[in-house]
């Protein structure tokens, strides 16, 4: 009796073992088969993102001649950058000195800033700066460039009288307010009227001119000495050329993406209040570059199908901060979909727009972990995704080089041709600055930056071009577009 019952009980473990083991190897099995058909979505993926040196050369090719064709008179235009024609009266010399204030316009807020200049060997000092938030009713209105302009003058004011004593009166001779406009690229962002216009500024000269008047208007209504030349959307060039002869671009790599360069005027195109003018700088909007050599894939077509600006901004939607984290994501969905990358039910967060954002993007891709626990942790924390296996991490990285590797190498590529258009790659020195979020904080992004211009242009001719970082932004820009407009 006690010997049947062992002989039954061992059969049923027996029974269940062999179960458990069929049960294993069909998981096995699934798990394998769901990798596989996964590290197919992947290399697929990375087939069409590749970028090799020739594919790279035509995209340089195409951005100079492009950047050729947006300077012919309007009319014969036949490149698509769409460049705004915002021609300064100058460029900064380096030899400015004094104190210099400027204004500029952000998404929802703007920033007064001033700073002192003493020539090109020393750095900008004595930098205040003062930020203010722009009421919801301005914002939200349909037409308030009026009482938005009237807000800013009454901050200028009050700002200039905070350092009245150590600059002295503005009073004895009509001082330059350095306004420029930087609007982050930002689909999150309310959409309103004023938003969309300030849009059309990097567009349309009107625009600008329509604000610059508006300035005026305000500045004079509120006694104050001072007046807007021009506004132009933020020009880190001029501060790169203020300090260095040879600085002959600025590109910025955050949020979105832009590059002003400078140009010698060809002479039909030379405004008749600037002609004394031999250079000028040029905000080409590089963000709407297009170009059939472009690796586009079915990721980006669907992203660009359900943004804010579908069939524009191609080259930005590719290289910049606010999407990279949105492809990722959109391969890691069809992932997830098709092959259940993360078990049998897709996760819901993982269907949200816009939720993988490019720091987190940038940590995941940067995690050196043995078993990738950052990504696992970013996982959780941005799409409430359990476990993982290493395998789904590792490819979860993989993803992310390819997206950040396409859009390094295209910014490489986007410097190279401007550089070519200059006609400077051969013979000269040119030296590039570079500031923003994205090329600060993403290490792999910048070096796989840096090593596309040295790989395009080969160890003869890469010493030519000098990528230098600037920290930029926070409304300096306008200081140094304040000083190169005022008559010394
Ligand atoms: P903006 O274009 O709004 O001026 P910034 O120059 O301030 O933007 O850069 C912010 C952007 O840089 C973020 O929106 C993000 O896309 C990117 N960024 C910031 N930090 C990181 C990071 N650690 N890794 C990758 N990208 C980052
Ligand atoms: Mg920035």
């Amino acid at each position: 009796m006690k010997r049947e019952l062992v002989v039954v009980a061992a059969a049923t473990t027996a029974a269940a073992t062999v179960a458990g083991v069929a049960f294993l190897v069909r998981q096995w099995r699934r798990q394998s088969n769901q990798q596989l058909s996964a590290q197919r979505i992947l290399r697929e993926f990375a087939r069409w993102c590749a970028t090799p040196t020739s594919k790279l050369w035509q995209v340089a090719n195409e951005m100079a001649s492009d950047m050729e064709a947006e300077l012919t008179p309007p009319g014969d235009r036949g490149g698509n950058l769409g460049v705004p024609v915002s021609y300064l009266a100058g460029l900064p010399t380096g030899e400015e000195k004094g104190t210099f204030y400027g204004i500029n316009l952000r998404g929802t807020n703007f920033m007064i800033v001033r700073g002192k200049l003493e020539g090109r060997n020393e750095a900008l000092s004595d930098m205040s700066r003062q930020e203010i938030e722009i009421p919801l009713h301005i914002l939200s209105s349909d037409d308030s460039t009026k009482e938005l302009c009237d807000l800013m003058a009454v901050e200028v004011a009050k700002f200039v009288g905070l350092h009245v004593e150590s600059d002295g009166k503005v009073g004895e001779r009509e001082r330059i307010l350095g306004f420029t406009v930087s609007l982050p690229v930002d689909d999150l962002l309310p959409s309103s009227a004023l938003h969309s216009k300030w849009r059309r500024l990097s567009f349309n000269d009107a625009v600008g001119g329509e604000l610059a008047q508006e300035m005026n208007q305000a500045l004079k209504k509120h006694g104050i000495e001072m007046r807007v030349y021009a506004v132009v959307s933020s020009l880190l060039v001029l501060q790169g050329r203020y300090y260095n002869k040879e600085s002959v671009a600025a590109v910025s790599l955050g949020m979105g993406t832009d590059v002003a360069y400078i140009e010698s005027l060809p002479q039909q195109i030379v405004k008749e209040s600037s002609s004394e003018a031999a250079e000028t700088a040029i905000n080409m909007q590089w963000g709407n570059f297009f170009s059939s050599h472009l690796p586009l894939t079915e990721y980006d077509a669907s992203l660009d199908a359900e943004s804010a600006d579908p069939g524009c901004r191609i080259f930005e939607k590719l290289i910049s901060g606010m999407y990279l984290g949105e492809i990722v994501r959109r391969v890691l969905l069809r992932m997830a979909e098709e092959s259940a990358l993360f078990g049998d039910v897709v996760p819901p967060k993982l269907t949200i727009s816009y939720s993988l954002r490019s720091p987190d993007m940038a940590a995941m891709h940067q995690d050196t972990s043995q078993d990738y626990e950052i990504v696992q942790a970013k996982l959780k924390e941005i799409f409430d995704i359990e476990s993982s296996t290493t395998l789904v991490r590792e490819m979860v990285t993989e993803i992310c080089d390819v997206v950040a590797e396409r859009g390094a190498r295209l910014v490489g590529a986007g410097i190279v041709g401007i550089v070519k258009k200059m006609g400077r790659l051969a013979n000269r020195k040119s030296v590039i600055t570079i500031e923003g979020g994205l090329y600060e904080h993403y290490r792999i992004y910048r070096n796989y930056l840096h090593s596309t211009v040295w790989e395009m242009l080969g160890t003869d001719l890469c010493d030519n071009v000098i990528i230098n970082h600037s920290h930029g932004g926070s409304g300096a820009a306008s200081i140094f577009l304040a000083a190169s407009q005022t008559d010394h």
